[in-house]
């Protein structure tokens, strides 16, 4: 971490500061994320015992329930973010949701951290939200650890899986460990940096060092007896992994180049010492952070932290929810004194709740690269900037094409002008993206997942009394356009009738099917077509 802030007087902070490590787990459903979660909190000693994690997944929701999805989240808030320590670390584990609950928050997590770790299923290989995830990772140049996962099942082979993650994912992989065999005839996995066998021992629950046994060697005696083929097998491989993979390099990694891969069964806690150990050595701590006006370092003194998630809590009448906001700089103290960036005005930040995951109280510090929890009223938004310090404006919250388009059908038509209004504070809210047509045939919503529509019928109904159901629309894309002046003008005027303005005003092509925006953007080499858009 660079800093210009290296005197003796902020040596806590900086200590404090460089010991984070913020990390979001990623997967595509079932691969095996709550699984691994558990096991990293109860090999990090923030959980006894297993089912902690997963007995709130097993009552899950019928996403048509929007209150039970509520009640749900308003539990779920203690396990989105999970604080640990290990080896001298303070570790932040933040959990992008999954299946129905896949929306925008998924991705703005991925804002908030400096480092992912993606969990792939050994037997399905690269799958399809994995795919979107990761872009969002590329366009942040975040660094990923991979875990491969299942290797005590029949899974694929090894080669072909990374293989599969360096195509499809466009992620150079360097294995660090490569797996002895699978399924019946899994016998571990190899370290290829300390030439060590670790050998895989099923119902072992491996949670200490002292359960974790080690055969030197890639030609261990006990291999060649024991797993005659899979070690045979195995030693091919190794060959070519050895001869052809990406050696690992540190700064490669760091620039999202390249992902050191493991390979493990989460539910075995097979491989996760190994995960945490690359995270306490290897994921960066708190990075700086650009600002409009400049850079902003975590181990400044002034306080500083951008909302990256809005959650609305039990009582959504009364506008109660909770704002999740990563500290960039500074350290947060309860009564701190900052100032709201947007509205220019001051608040006390006096009851953050943070997330430790073994008591949740009212925490009274926390440092760069901590998460904490505001509730508020409705007063913070998504992208908002809370500081001590002077007024900046902090990029890296984007706004992403969103996947499903559809109108508000309005059950009592006189309510047009409120339902209006209401899409509009939602959007700047950042629940919906709204597009505004030119030609004001009626707001067009966005969203990249199905909840999103759920949360905004509900708080329309009970935030503003408004009965609405969603019809969908021939809309397929929104892309963001920008062009100079003059084209700009003919191009607006020429496609009219697909343009409208998002919550911030700037200007989308809506696009019904893949043929048309392909045409379109051959007609208009001089407009950009762009599939995010920062906030602000
Ligand atoms: P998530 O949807 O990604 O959170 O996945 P879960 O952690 O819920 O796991 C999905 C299923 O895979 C569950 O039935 C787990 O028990 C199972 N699972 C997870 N890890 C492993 C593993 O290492 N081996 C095997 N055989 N099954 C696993």
């Amino acid at each position: 971490m660079s800093s210009q802030y290296a005197d003796n007087s902020a040596t806590t902070l900086q200590r404090e500061v460089e010991r984070r490590r913020t990390f979001a787990i990623i997967s595509h459903p079932d691969a095996g994320k709550t699984t691994l979660t558990e096991k990293l909190l109860m090999y990090g000693g923030a959980i006894r015992s297993a089912g902690t994690v997963k007995a709130k997944k097993s009552n899950q929701f019928a996403t048509s329930d929007w209150m039970e999805v509520e009640k749900q989240r308003g539990i779920s808030v203690a396990s989105s973010v999970m604080q640990f320590e290990h080896q001298g670390c303070v570790i932040n584990l933040l959990d992008t949701p999954g299946h129905q609950d896949f929306s925008e928050d998924t991705y703005r997590v991925l804002t908030a951290v400096d480092a992912a770790l993606m969990v792939i299923d050994a037997a399905k290989g690269v799958e399809a939200q994995t795919i979107k995830l990761l872009e969002v990772c590329r366009l942040r140049k975040t660094p990923v650890i991979t875990f491969i996962n299942k290797m005590d099942r029949e899974v694929r082979e090894p080669l072909e899986l990374i293989d599969e993650i360096e195509d499809i994912l466009k992620l150079g992989c360097a294995p660090i460990t490569w797996p002895v065999g699978m399924g019946k005839d899994f016998a571990g996995v190899y370290d290829l940096h300390k030439a060590q066998m670790l050998k895989f021992m099923p119902g072992v629950n491996n949670l200490g060092d002292e359960s974790i046994e080690v055969l030197d060697g890639a030609d261990h005696p006990f291999l060649r007896d024991h797993y005659p083929i899979a070690h045979a097998s195995f030693k091919e491989e190794l060959e070519v992994v050895e001869a052809a993979a990406e050696p690992f390099d540190h700064e490669a990694f760091l620039n999202g180049n390249i992902s050191p891969v493991f390979f493990g069964s989460a539910i075995n806690n097979f491989g996760v010492r190994d995960i945490l150990q690359a995270l306490v050595e290897w994921a960066p701590a708190p990075r700086p952070r650009e600002a409009k006006q400049r850079t902003v370092y975590p181990d400044a003194p002034d306080f500083t932290g951008i909302v990256f998630k809005i959650q609305a809590n039990m009582n959504p009448q009364h506008r109660d929810r909770i704002a999740f906001l990563r500290i960039c700089s500074g350290e947060y103290r309860q009564g701190l004194k900052v100032k709201h960036v947007r509205s220019a005005k001051p608040i006390r930040l006096d009851h953050a709740i943070t997330f430790m995951a073994q008591e949740r109280a009212h925490l009274s510090s926390a440092y760069a690269g901590d998460i904490i929890g505001i509730p508020n009223h409705g007063k913070l938004r998504i992208g908002d900037v809370i500081t001590q310090g002077d007024m900046i404006e902090l990029e890296g919250i984007p706004h992403f094409s969103p996947e499903i388009f559809k109108v508000a059908r309005l059950n009592d038509p006189l309510r047009a002008k409120q339902l209006n209004k209401a899409l509009k504070e939602l959007g700047e809210e950042g629940t919906i993206q709204v597009f505004d047509p030119l030609e004001k045939t009626g707001i067009v919503l966005g969203a990249v997942g199905q909840l999103q529509f759920e949360t905004v019928a509900h708080r329309l109904l009970t935030e503003y009394k408004i009965d609405a159901a969603f019809d969908r629309v021939p809309v397929q894309k929104a892309l963001w356009v920008k062009g100079d002046d003059a084209h700009m003008k003919k191009f607006t005027q020429a496609n009219a009738n697909r343009l409208a303005r998002d919550a911030a005003g700037a200007l989308a092509f809506m696009s019904p099917n893949r043929a048309v925006l392909e045409l379109t953007m051959e007609k208009w080499p001089d407009i950009t077509f762009q599939s995010t858009r920062e906030i602000g």
